[in-house]
């Protein structure tokens, strides 16, 4: 047996390489890390995917591989197609981030691999993480009552904020068949997914109007919930953003806070894109009566420009959170009592979906402490500016129609060509400016129409990327409006 041992642990010791060989592994990961960050500027920020190998040809098997030689099959495979989303060019769909102190805050964690759910395992761990939330609740304006925890992304906070409302209202089988949401036709499609994996997706959904700025309608729910009360139904939840993915539209948030005040609904917040905006004056003035919610989902992973898997949920009543997450085992007696106290609630996992889970703490706490709040600060306002500068440039464009000044740094426009069919041209110009590459865009459907869409969050994404992004509008549908295939394919079509 002693024998049978020392083999084992002399092969099972490759898993914990010695000093010589982590240096080797950090000095090629940090050479790959600067060359990748120098090289920024000057690559493109989307590369349509074709002529890769795939994984295929690197099977995992019993054979190690050198370092460099990952490192080279993952910039070939990973690291050189779709979208950058590490470049400032990224300015399609919502903009990530990926700030550098945030990578060094995961590397922490992981080599420590301490374990944050629990206050009696990682005192420390899990203060940090609390603090985080702290911090959060502050910046929306929560009292003290408030509990948050952090996510993975939007989507599972908002599942989580959900959960708590369908407890906290008592939304149970018996009142599913009489249970009313109301959102807009705008609202995420996460609040659909989170309803039905919540098992509500029997409820009544009441997709309320919106007015010309793709802002919810206060005046139109309010009939809405007073025509359900009539019924006999049960108004439970309101779904208001503050800033929508398609176009960045505010709902009227104190108009509908009031309304569910009266009417006893829990009022959810989607700031997932737009929540961080707080953090600036011009933000600040748009995001007014946020401390109303109920719940509140804001993604660190958009506005604060954290690396993807970072979102947070924050409760105002912050026990209720717990109460809908509290469990216990037997094995877990050391840390927790079994007769369980949700006001005294301490330990992430206490408010939390997850158990085993990543530290997040560091990733966060890493770029905030290090550089402080005022970059953040700046960083935000300048990517309002920049929405307003750009839906000022585009509007003057000969032949451009920008959708609504911007709320907060998500702009919608479109090429309205001469003799062509506008749908069909806006596909094209978007596909030139991808085939550029140097910008990432994209688009949406609004009112049926095709319609561009810029959305700046990155930091990284500065006034020459604006202006490059204007300049490619300008002279592609310029060009293509004078293509001889397009005037073809227009007498074709008359
Ligand atoms: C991104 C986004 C979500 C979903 O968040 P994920 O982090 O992608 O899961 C929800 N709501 C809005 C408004 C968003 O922009």
């Amino acid at each position: 047996m002693l024998e049978k041992l020392a083999a084992l642990g002399r092969i099972s010791r490759q898993l914990d390489p010695q000093q010589g060989t982590r240096k080797y592994m950090q000095d090629e990961v940090r050479d790959y890390t600067e060359s990748f960050l120098t090289g920024l500027p000057a690559s493109r920020t989307y590369v349509q995917d074709k002529g890769r190998q795939g994984f295929s040809n690197a099977p995992i098997n019993d054979t190690p591989t050198d370092i460099s030689e990952l490192l080279a099959h993952f910039r070939q495979e990973v690291d050189t197609t779709g979208i950058n989303p590490a470049s400032g060019g990224q300015c399609g769909y919502i903009p990530g981030g990926g700030l550098y102190p945030s990578a060094l805050g995961d590397y922490l964690a992981d080599i420590t691999n301490r374990y944050s759910g629990v206050s009696f395992a990682g005192p420390g761990a899990a203060e940090l993480e609390l603090t985080l939330v702290d911090w959060m609740c502050e910046l929306v304006n929560y009292p003290d009552t408030a509990a948050g925890d952090l996510t993975s992304g939007g989507s599972i906070a908002t599942l989580s904020a959900l959960v708590t409302a369908r407890d906290a209202r008592g939304i149970d089988a018996g009142e599913i068949p009489r249970a009313c949401v109301y959102l807009s036709g705008q609202a995420h499609h996460c609040i659909g997914k989170a309803l039905h994996v919540a098992g509500l997706q029997d409820i009544h959904k009441r997709i309320v109007p919106m007015d010309e700025r793709y802002r919810m309608n206060a005046s139109a729910l309010k009939q809405m919930i007073e025509s359900d009360q009539e019924q006999g139904l049960k108004p439970w939840l309101v779904v208001a953003s503050a800033g929508t993915t398609d176009t960045g539209a505010i709902d009227p948030i104190p108009e509908i806070a009031e309304l569910a005040d009266q009417q006893g609904l829990w009022f959810h917040l989607d700031a997932a894109y737009g929540g961080f905006f707080l953090l600036c004056e011009e933000g600040r003035e748009r995001l007014h009566g946020v401390e109303r919610a109920d719940s509140i989902v804001l993604d660190p992973h958009k506005g604060l420009c954290l690396p993807y898997g970072s979102g947070a949920v924050l409760i105002k009543d912050g026990k209720l959170l717990a109460e809908s997450n509290r469990y216990y085992a037997e094995y877990m007696q050391d840390a927790k009592q079994a007769d369980y106290d949700p006001e005294a609630a301490s330990s992430p996992a206490d408010f939390s979906l997850e158990l085993s889970r990543p530290f997040r703490g560091p990733r966060m706490w890493f770029p905030l402490k290090l550089f402080g709040l005022k970059p953040f600060r700046a960083s935000l306002a300048e990517k309002i500016w920049l929405a307003r500068y750009f839906h000022q440039q585009i509007s003057a464009m000969e032949g451009f129609e920008a959708g609504p000044y911007p709320d907060l740094s998500i702009v919608t426009y479109r090429y309205l060509p001469q003799n062509a069919d506008a749908n069909d041209f806006n596909k094209r110009l978007l596909e030139a400016v991808l085939e550029d590459g140097k910008i990432f865009i994209s688009s949406t459907t609004i009112d049926g129409k095709y319609t561009l869409r810029l959305a700046v969050l990155h930091f990284r994404t500065h006034l020459e990327n604006i202006d490059y992004l204007l300049n490619i509008l300008k002279n592609k549908a310029f060009e293509l409006d004078r293509d001889p295939r397009a005037s073809l394919e227009r007498s074709g079509h008359s």
